[in-house]
Protein backbone atom coordinates (compact mmCIF):
# COMPACT_ATOMS: atom_id res chain seq x y z
CA UNK A 1 0.00 0.00 0.00
CA UNK A 2 1.27 3.13 -0.48
CA UNK A 3 0.40 6.65 -0.37
CA UNK A 4 1.64 9.31 -3.36
CA UNK A 5 0.67 13.35 -2.73
CA UNK A 6 -0.84 15.40 -5.81
CA UNK A 7 -0.88 18.49 -4.06
CA UNK A 8 -2.20 20.17 -0.77
CA UNK A 9 1.25 18.85 0.79
CA UNK A 10 3.81 21.23 1.82
CA UNK A 11 1.14 23.89 1.15
CA UNK A 12 -2.94 24.77 1.61
CA UNK A 13 -4.80 24.24 -1.87
CA UNK A 14 -4.95 21.44 -4.24
CA UNK A 15 -5.67 19.34 -1.94
CA UNK A 16 -5.39 15.47 -3.74
CA UNK A 17 -3.82 12.12 -2.01
CA UNK A 18 -3.63 8.80 -4.01
CA UNK A 19 -3.65 5.83 -1.63
CA UNK A 20 -2.65 2.77 -4.33
CA UNK A 21 -3.40 -1.18 -3.16
CA UNK A 22 -4.63 -3.37 -5.40
CA UNK A 23 -7.20 -1.10 -6.08
CA UNK A 24 -6.94 3.14 -5.47
CA UNK A 25 -8.53 6.04 -3.59
CA UNK A 26 -8.21 9.25 -4.07
CA UNK A 27 -9.00 11.78 -1.45
CA UNK A 28 -9.71 15.26 -2.51
CA UNK A 29 -9.04 17.10 -5.74
CA UNK A 30 -8.86 20.57 -5.55
CA UNK A 31 -7.48 23.88 -6.55
CA UNK A 32 -4.96 26.67 -5.36
CA UNK A 33 -5.79 29.98 -6.50
CA UNK A 34 -3.35 32.59 -6.20
CA UNK A 35 -2.39 35.01 -8.88
CA UNK A 36 -2.57 31.82 -11.34
CA UNK A 37 -4.47 28.76 -10.34
CA UNK A 38 -2.61 25.63 -9.39
CA UNK A 39 -4.13 22.13 -9.97
CA UNK A 40 -2.75 18.90 -8.75
CA UNK A 41 0.33 17.45 -10.68
CA UNK A 42 -1.68 14.55 -12.47
CA UNK A 43 -4.81 13.19 -12.93
CA UNK A 44 -4.71 9.54 -11.25
CA UNK A 45 -6.12 6.53 -12.21
CA UNK A 46 -8.39 5.74 -9.37
CA UNK A 47 -10.98 3.61 -8.26
CA UNK A 48 -12.78 5.95 -6.57
CA UNK A 49 -12.96 9.52 -5.41
CA UNK A 50 -13.89 10.31 -1.86
CA UNK A 51 -14.83 14.34 -1.18
CA UNK A 52 -13.98 15.39 2.77
CA UNK A 53 -16.20 18.72 1.63
CA UNK A 54 -17.06 21.33 -0.74
CA UNK A 55 -14.63 24.24 -0.30
CA UNK A 56 -12.80 24.67 -3.27
CA UNK A 57 -9.13 23.81 -2.18
CA UNK A 58 -10.44 20.55 -1.83
CA UNK A 59 -13.14 20.20 -4.81
CA UNK A 60 -12.33 22.52 -7.18
CA UNK A 61 -10.60 20.15 -9.66
CA UNK A 62 -12.89 17.16 -9.19
CA UNK A 63 -15.06 17.89 -12.50
CA UNK A 64 -11.85 17.10 -14.27
CA UNK A 65 -11.66 13.68 -13.03
CA UNK A 66 -14.80 12.95 -15.84
CA UNK A 67 -13.12 13.90 -18.61
CA UNK A 68 -11.64 9.82 -18.78
CA UNK A 69 -12.96 8.14 -16.18
CA UNK A 70 -16.34 7.79 -14.70
CA UNK A 71 -15.44 6.72 -11.17
CA UNK A 72 -17.59 6.88 -8.29
CA UNK A 73 -17.58 9.65 -5.61
CA UNK A 74 -18.30 9.57 -2.02
CA UNK A 75 -19.33 12.05 0.04
CA UNK A 76 -22.41 13.58 2.23
CA UNK A 77 -25.43 15.31 0.95
CA UNK A 78 -24.20 19.19 1.94
CA UNK A 79 -21.02 18.50 0.07
CA UNK A 80 -22.57 17.57 -3.30
CA UNK A 81 -25.26 20.34 -3.19
CA UNK A 82 -22.87 23.25 -1.55
CA UNK A 83 -19.77 22.06 -4.54
CA UNK A 84 -22.16 22.02 -6.70
CA UNK A 85 -22.66 26.02 -6.06
CA UNK A 86 -19.05 26.87 -5.66
CA UNK A 87 -17.91 24.65 -9.07
CA UNK A 88 -20.74 26.36 -11.15
CA UNK A 89 -19.55 29.83 -9.93
CA UNK A 90 -15.79 29.00 -11.26
CA UNK A 91 -17.59 28.48 -14.10
CA UNK A 92 -18.80 31.40 -14.22
CA UNK A 93 -16.14 33.72 -13.02
CA UNK A 94 -13.95 31.92 -15.86
CA UNK A 95 -16.65 33.17 -18.58
CA UNK A 96 -16.51 36.35 -17.27
CA UNK A 97 -13.23 36.91 -16.69
CA UNK A 98 -11.94 34.44 -20.02
CA UNK A 99 -9.56 32.58 -17.96
CA UNK A 100 -9.16 28.76 -18.50
CA UNK A 101 -10.19 26.17 -16.56
CA UNK A 102 -9.85 22.56 -16.44
CA UNK A 103 -13.63 21.10 -16.45
CA UNK A 104 -16.58 21.97 -18.44
CA UNK A 105 -20.32 21.93 -17.83
CA UNK A 106 -20.67 18.61 -19.16
CA UNK A 107 -17.98 17.38 -16.24
CA UNK A 108 -19.74 19.05 -13.61
CA UNK A 109 -22.88 17.04 -14.78
CA UNK A 110 -20.85 13.80 -14.69
CA UNK A 111 -19.83 14.27 -11.24
CA UNK A 112 -22.92 15.53 -10.03
CA UNK A 113 -24.10 11.79 -11.84
CA UNK A 114 -21.73 9.35 -10.30
CA UNK A 115 -21.95 11.11 -6.69
CA UNK A 116 -22.94 8.88 -4.21
CA UNK A 117 -24.43 10.50 -0.81
CA UNK A 118 -23.11 8.78 1.99
CA UNK A 119 -24.72 9.73 5.86
CA UNK A 120 -22.11 9.95 8.48
CA UNK A 121 -21.62 6.63 10.39
CA UNK A 122 -22.76 4.56 7.24
CA UNK A 123 -20.41 2.21 6.34
CA UNK A 124 -19.64 1.76 2.30
CA UNK A 125 -18.10 -1.03 0.83
CA UNK A 126 -15.93 -0.92 -2.31
CA UNK A 127 -14.21 -3.73 -3.89
CA UNK A 128 -11.80 -4.68 -0.76
CA UNK A 129 -12.33 -0.88 1.08
CA UNK A 130 -15.10 -0.45 3.58
CA UNK A 131 -15.36 3.63 3.79
CA UNK A 132 -16.86 5.01 6.79
CA UNK A 133 -17.61 9.05 7.24
CA UNK A 134 -17.12 10.78 10.39
CA UNK A 135 -18.51 14.69 11.44
CA UNK A 136 -15.33 16.55 10.50
CA UNK A 137 -17.09 19.68 12.34
CA UNK A 138 -15.48 22.09 10.15
CA UNK A 139 -18.51 23.36 7.88
CA UNK A 140 -21.92 21.23 7.03
CA UNK A 141 -21.21 17.98 5.50
CA UNK A 142 -17.18 17.97 6.57
CA UNK A 143 -16.01 14.85 7.00
CA UNK A 144 -13.43 12.70 8.14
CA UNK A 145 -12.90 9.66 6.67
CA UNK A 146 -11.81 5.89 7.67
CA UNK A 147 -10.70 3.55 5.16
CA UNK A 148 -9.87 -0.16 5.93
CA UNK A 149 -10.00 -3.42 4.41
CA UNK A 150 -11.93 -5.51 6.83
CA UNK A 151 -11.08 -9.00 5.15
CA UNK A 152 -7.62 -8.66 4.61
CA UNK A 153 -5.18 -10.05 6.66
CA UNK A 154 -3.35 -7.12 7.58
CA UNK A 155 -6.01 -4.95 8.38
CA UNK A 156 -4.95 -1.14 8.68
CA UNK A 157 -7.23 1.63 9.54
CA UNK A 158 -6.34 4.65 7.10
CA UNK A 159 -7.84 8.16 8.26
CA UNK A 160 -8.44 11.03 6.30
CA UNK A 161 -9.13 14.05 8.34
CA UNK A 162 -9.80 16.93 5.52
CA UNK A 163 -10.29 19.85 7.08
CA UNK A 164 -11.73 19.97 10.89
CA UNK A 165 -12.57 21.18 13.67
CA UNK A 166 -12.44 20.21 17.23
CA UNK A 167 -13.71 22.59 19.61
CA UNK A 168 -17.32 23.53 18.76
CA UNK A 169 -18.90 26.13 16.58
CA UNK A 170 -22.19 27.74 17.05
CA UNK A 171 -23.58 25.51 14.05
CA UNK A 172 -21.05 22.45 14.59
CA UNK A 173 -20.70 19.49 17.32
CA UNK A 174 -16.67 19.61 17.60
CA UNK A 175 -15.38 16.48 15.62
CA UNK A 176 -14.37 13.15 17.65
CA UNK A 177 -10.55 11.66 17.25
CA UNK A 178 -11.68 8.39 15.40
CA UNK A 179 -8.78 6.04 15.79
CA UNK A 180 -6.22 4.65 12.96
CA UNK A 181 -3.41 3.00 12.01
CA UNK A 182 -2.19 5.29 9.17
CA UNK A 183 -3.26 9.28 10.07
CA UNK A 184 -3.73 11.63 7.45
CA UNK A 185 -3.67 15.21 8.87
CA UNK A 186 -4.68 18.61 8.07
CA UNK A 187 -1.59 21.37 9.44
CA UNK A 188 -2.95 24.70 8.84
CA UNK A 189 -2.78 25.68 12.58
CA UNK A 190 0.05 23.69 13.93
CA UNK A 191 1.62 26.55 15.23
CA UNK A 192 -1.05 28.58 16.97
CA UNK A 193 -4.10 28.69 19.54
CA UNK A 194 -7.44 30.50 18.58
CA UNK A 195 -8.63 32.53 20.81
CA UNK A 196 -11.62 31.62 23.24
CA UNK A 197 -14.82 31.28 21.37
CA UNK A 198 -17.02 32.83 23.75
CA UNK A 199 -15.02 35.89 24.20
CA UNK A 200 -14.53 36.06 20.35
CA UNK A 201 -18.23 36.07 19.67
CA UNK A 202 -18.35 38.57 22.98
CA UNK A 203 -15.96 40.62 21.31
CA UNK A 204 -17.80 40.58 17.95
CA UNK A 205 -21.09 40.75 18.87
CA UNK A 206 -20.30 43.92 20.79
CA UNK A 207 -18.18 45.58 18.21
CA UNK A 208 -21.04 45.26 15.64
CA UNK A 209 -23.59 46.22 18.09
CA UNK A 210 -21.40 49.77 18.84
CA UNK A 211 -20.98 50.62 14.97
CA UNK A 212 -24.37 50.70 13.78
CA UNK A 213 -25.77 51.96 17.16
CA UNK A 214 -23.61 55.00 15.65
CA UNK A 215 -25.25 54.93 12.83
CA UNK A 216 -22.14 53.33 10.99
CA UNK A 217 -22.43 50.05 8.87
CA UNK A 218 -20.45 47.02 10.49
CA UNK A 219 -19.22 45.47 7.00
CA UNK A 220 -18.50 41.62 7.34
CA UNK A 221 -16.47 40.05 4.37
CA UNK A 222 -17.55 36.25 4.78
CA UNK A 223 -17.05 33.08 2.57
CA UNK A 224 -20.23 32.16 1.28
CA UNK A 225 -20.32 28.21 2.21
CA UNK A 226 -19.58 28.19 6.18
CA UNK A 227 -18.39 31.27 7.44
CA UNK A 228 -21.83 33.30 6.23
CA UNK A 229 -24.26 30.75 7.81
CA UNK A 230 -22.28 30.79 11.13
CA UNK A 231 -22.52 34.30 11.39
CA UNK A 232 -25.87 35.05 10.44
CA UNK A 233 -26.91 32.29 13.22
CA UNK A 234 -24.69 34.26 15.51
CA UNK A 235 -26.47 37.44 14.91
CA UNK A 236 -29.80 36.11 15.05
CA UNK A 237 -28.94 34.66 18.42
CA UNK A 238 -27.74 38.09 19.45
CA UNK A 239 -30.35 39.73 18.32
CA UNK A 240 -29.35 41.69 15.71
CA UNK A 241 -30.62 40.14 12.42
CA UNK A 242 -33.28 42.57 11.95
CA UNK A 243 -30.68 45.18 10.78
CA UNK A 244 -28.64 42.02 8.91
CA UNK A 245 -28.37 42.40 5.39
CA UNK A 246 -26.52 39.73 3.03
CA UNK A 247 -24.94 39.86 -0.47
CA UNK A 248 -23.73 37.06 -2.49
CA UNK A 249 -23.70 33.32 -3.11
CA UNK A 250 -24.66 33.45 0.89
CA UNK A 251 -28.51 33.28 -0.28
CA UNK A 252 -28.29 30.17 -1.99
CA UNK A 253 -25.20 28.35 -0.07
CA UNK A 254 -27.79 29.12 3.32
CA UNK A 255 -30.98 27.54 1.00
CA UNK A 256 -28.13 24.39 0.46
CA UNK A 257 -27.52 24.13 4.40
CA UNK A 258 -31.22 24.36 5.49
CA UNK A 259 -32.28 21.65 3.36
CA UNK A 260 -29.68 19.38 4.93
CA UNK A 261 -30.61 20.54 8.36
CA UNK A 262 -29.36 16.94 10.10
CA UNK A 263 -25.74 17.88 9.31
CA UNK A 264 -25.99 21.21 11.45
CA UNK A 265 -26.82 21.88 15.33
CA UNK A 266 -29.13 25.04 16.36
CA UNK A 267 -30.39 24.42 13.01
CA UNK A 268 -33.70 26.43 14.08
CA UNK A 269 -31.34 29.64 14.47
CA UNK A 270 -29.90 29.26 11.18
CA UNK A 271 -34.12 28.98 9.29
CA UNK A 272 -35.20 31.79 11.99
CA UNK A 273 -32.23 33.80 10.74
CA UNK A 274 -32.34 33.09 7.08
CA UNK A 275 -36.25 34.33 7.39
CA UNK A 276 -35.72 37.31 9.12
CA UNK A 277 -32.51 38.87 7.82
CA UNK A 278 -32.57 41.34 4.41
CA UNK A 279 -31.42 39.76 1.59
CA UNK A 280 -30.14 42.01 -0.74
CA UNK A 281 -31.59 41.16 -4.43
CA UNK A 282 -30.55 44.66 -6.69
CA UNK A 283 -29.59 47.77 -6.27
CA UNK A 284 -32.39 49.67 -4.45
CA UNK A 285 -31.31 46.66 -1.96
CA UNK A 286 -27.78 48.34 -1.58
CA UNK A 287 -28.51 51.49 -1.61
CA UNK A 288 -30.99 50.71 1.51
CA UNK A 289 -28.09 48.65 3.24
CA UNK A 290 -26.03 51.38 3.38
CA UNK A 291 -28.49 53.84 4.84
CA UNK A 292 -26.33 53.43 7.82
CA UNK A 293 -27.12 51.35 11.13
CA UNK A 294 -26.64 48.70 9.38
CA UNK A 295 -24.66 45.01 9.34
CA UNK A 296 -23.78 43.71 6.07
CA UNK A 297 -22.16 40.25 5.43
CA UNK A 298 -20.84 39.97 2.08
CA UNK A 299 -18.76 37.75 -0.30
CA UNK A 300 -15.53 37.55 -1.37
CA UNK A 301 -14.07 37.04 2.12
CA UNK A 302 -10.63 38.17 1.84
CA UNK A 303 -11.89 41.35 -0.58
CA UNK A 304 -10.77 39.89 -4.15
CA UNK A 305 -13.62 40.82 -5.87
CA UNK A 306 -17.36 40.24 -4.82
CA UNK A 307 -20.33 42.66 -4.29
CA UNK A 308 -17.89 43.79 -0.50
CA UNK A 309 -16.33 46.02 -3.26
CA UNK A 310 -19.52 47.73 -3.40
CA UNK A 311 -19.78 48.53 -0.28
CA UNK A 312 -16.29 49.73 0.91
CA UNK A 313 -16.19 52.84 -1.58
CA UNK A 314 -19.42 53.82 0.10
CA UNK A 315 -18.84 53.66 3.59
CA UNK A 316 -19.57 57.05 6.10
CA UNK A 317 -16.94 57.29 8.97
CA UNK A 318 -18.55 55.53 11.10
CA UNK A 319 -18.40 52.47 9.51
CA UNK A 320 -16.16 49.46 10.32
CA UNK A 321 -14.91 46.74 8.33
CA UNK A 322 -15.46 43.26 10.52
CA UNK A 323 -12.55 40.84 8.70
CA UNK A 324 -13.87 36.98 9.93
CA UNK A 325 -11.79 34.83 8.65
CA UNK A 326 -7.67 34.25 7.49
CA UNK A 327 -6.80 36.77 5.31
CA UNK A 328 -3.66 35.09 2.61
CA UNK A 329 -0.32 37.07 2.27
CA UNK A 330 -1.11 39.40 -1.37
CA UNK A 331 -5.17 39.60 -0.75
CA UNK A 332 -6.77 43.12 -0.84
CA UNK A 333 -8.29 41.44 2.78
CA UNK A 334 -4.61 41.07 4.02
CA UNK A 335 -3.50 44.67 2.74
CA UNK A 336 -6.13 45.78 4.86
CA UNK A 337 -5.88 43.81 7.83
CA UNK A 338 -1.48 45.17 8.17
CA UNK A 339 -2.46 48.81 7.26
CA UNK A 340 -5.96 49.78 7.45
CA UNK A 341 -6.20 50.81 3.59
CA UNK A 342 -7.32 49.52 0.55
CA UNK A 343 -6.86 50.56 -3.37
CA UNK A 344 -10.31 50.09 -5.30
CA UNK A 345 -9.23 49.93 -9.06
CA UNK A 346 -12.72 50.64 -10.49
CA UNK A 347 -12.25 54.18 -8.83
CA UNK A 348 -8.95 54.19 -9.04
CA UNK A 349 -8.51 55.75 -5.35
CA UNK A 350 -7.19 54.40 -1.81
CA UNK A 351 -9.55 54.18 1.47
CA UNK A 352 -8.39 54.76 4.68
CA UNK A 353 -11.31 52.39 7.01
CA UNK A 354 -11.29 51.36 10.53
CA UNK A 355 -10.71 47.54 10.67
CA UNK A 356 -11.13 44.79 13.22
CA UNK A 357 -9.79 41.33 12.72
CA UNK A 358 -11.88 38.19 14.55
CA UNK A 359 -10.57 34.79 14.16
CA UNK A 360 -13.68 32.19 13.46
CA UNK A 361 -11.48 30.10 12.14
CA UNK A 362 -13.30 26.54 11.49
CA UNK A 363 -9.81 24.87 11.87
CA UNK A 364 -8.26 23.10 14.90
CA UNK A 365 -5.89 25.10 16.93
CA UNK A 366 -2.82 23.88 17.95
CA UNK A 367 -3.17 21.46 20.76
CA UNK A 368 -6.66 20.76 19.43
CA UNK A 369 -4.46 19.05 16.37
CA UNK A 370 -2.20 17.04 18.83
CA UNK A 371 -4.67 15.81 20.85
CA UNK A 372 -6.48 14.37 17.83
CA UNK A 373 -3.15 12.26 16.78
CA UNK A 374 -2.91 11.21 20.31
CA UNK A 375 -6.54 9.85 20.58
CA UNK A 376 -5.95 8.54 17.10
CA UNK A 377 -3.26 6.80 18.33
CA UNK A 378 -1.83 5.98 14.83
CA UNK A 379 1.75 4.24 14.15
CA UNK A 380 2.06 6.74 10.98
CA UNK A 381 1.33 10.34 10.88
CA UNK A 382 1.38 12.28 7.52
CA UNK A 383 1.37 16.28 8.11
CA UNK A 384 -0.67 17.89 4.97
CA UNK A 385 -2.23 21.05 4.33
CA UNK A 386 -0.46 23.94 6.02
CA UNK A 387 2.83 26.12 5.14
CA UNK A 388 5.77 23.98 5.17
CA UNK A 389 7.11 25.71 8.37
CA UNK A 390 3.91 24.15 9.81
CA UNK A 391 3.92 20.66 8.58
CA UNK A 392 7.62 20.65 9.49
CA UNK A 393 7.13 21.60 12.32
CA UNK A 394 3.78 19.06 13.62
CA UNK A 395 6.21 16.25 12.41
CA UNK A 396 8.63 16.86 14.48
CA UNK A 397 6.83 17.81 17.25
CA UNK A 398 4.72 14.69 17.01
CA UNK A 399 8.17 12.97 16.50
CA UNK A 400 9.00 14.29 19.91
CA UNK A 401 6.13 12.08 20.96
CA UNK A 402 7.55 8.72 19.37
CA UNK A 403 5.10 8.78 16.44
CA UNK A 404 6.36 7.91 13.21
CA UNK A 405 5.75 11.50 10.75
CA UNK A 406 6.34 12.39 7.58
CA UNK A 407 5.30 16.39 6.30
CA UNK A 408 5.76 15.00 2.50
CA UNK A 409 6.23 17.61 -0.04
CA UNK A 410 3.94 17.70 -3.39
CA UNK A 411 5.25 14.60 -5.51
CA UNK A 412 6.32 12.09 -3.00
CA UNK A 413 4.73 9.13 -2.10
CA UNK A 414 5.00 6.83 0.95
CA UNK A 415 5.29 3.07 1.63
CA UNK A 416 3.09 1.95 3.68
CA UNK A 417 4.15 -1.36 3.35
CA UNK A 418 1.56 -4.59 3.24
ZN1 LIG B 1 -12.27 23.80 4.21
ZN1 LIG C 1 -8.86 23.24 3.15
Amino acid sequence: MKLSFLGGAHEVGRSAILLEDKRSLLFDYGVKIDDVIEYPISTPKADAFILSHAHLDHSGSSPSLYNEMSLPTIGTSPTLGLSELLLNDTIKISRKEHTKINFHKRQLEKFSKRFMQVGYKKPVHLGEFDIELYDAGHIAGSAITLVERVKAKNNKRIVYTGDFKMSPQFLHEGAKPVRSDVLIIESTYATREHPDRNKLVHDFIEGVREVTDNGGIALVPAFAVGRSQELLALLYEHGLIERTYIDGMAREATEIVLSNRGFIRNADALAKAANECNWVKDIADRREALQGGSIVVTTAGMLNGGPVMHYITRLNKESKVFLTGYQVEGTKGRRLMDTGKIYVDEVDKEFHLQVGFYDFSAHSGMSDLYKFVRESAPNTVVCVHGSPENTEAFADGLKGEGFEAYAPKVGDTIDLGE
